[in-house]
């Protein structure tokens, strides 16, 4: 008997084909899974991954946000490659404070609204040497940590919006809809 495999879903992932998956994909409604172990293919996903959110001027991925539905995101506040962060299997430890700012998600191009946010965050997770690390960040990192451990419970900005804002979006969120539906492939 074969051994079982750590890592299924990111080592059946065809990492040059990804792409960054919209609304209301339902991917994005899972709950992903823990990264069972640090390896040459978590690297390899974080790398993808960090160049789609930069290609798309994001400032934070999450993997599910690529169709692969595991424990991990990645950020760069500044948009630029030293100032990459990868964050596997986080937990959200505290939150401090309140902000209200907008908030837009790749997943959702073209819509942004006010969210109320914990202003301060302090997450833990591993990093790609396979160590657990610490962080607290605040205002827009905060917002950021938020964002995408929704992401990875599978929840989105439009779950945080008020009825006000979705109503307001409701068009655009419309399009989106039609746009996933025409792009299914026909059985
Ligand atoms: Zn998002």
């Amino acid at each position: 008997m074969k051994p079982m495999e750590r890592n299924p879903k990111i080592r059946q992932a065809d990492l040059p084909s990804l792409k960054i998956i919209r609304y209301p994909d339902p991917r994005l409604r899972e709950v992903s899974t823990p990264v069972e172990e640090i390896d040459n293919h978590v690297r390899r996903l974080a790398d993808r991954m960090f160049a789609l959110m930069l290609a798309a001027k994001g400032v934070g991925l999450a993997a599910p946000q690529v169709g692969v539905t595991v424990r991990l995101f990645v950020t760069s506040p500044t948009f630029q490659e030293q100032d990459r962060r990868v964050y596997v299997n986080p937990e959200l430890i505290s939150l401090d404070g309140q902000q209200e700012d907008e908030e837009g998600c790749l997943s959702f191009p073209g819509i942004t609204s006010k969210i109320k946010r914990g202003h301060v965050a302090t997450i833990r997770a591993t990093n790609l040497d396979g160590q657990t690390f610490q962080e607290t960040g605040e205002g827009l990192t905060a917002r950021v940590f938020q964002h995408e451990m929704d992401h990875i419970n599978g929840r989105l900005l439009i779950d945080r919006m008020g009825s006000v804002a979705r109503l307001s979006h409701r068009r655009a969120l419309a399009d989106l809809e039609e746009q996933f539906a025409a792009a299914k492939p026909a059985r």
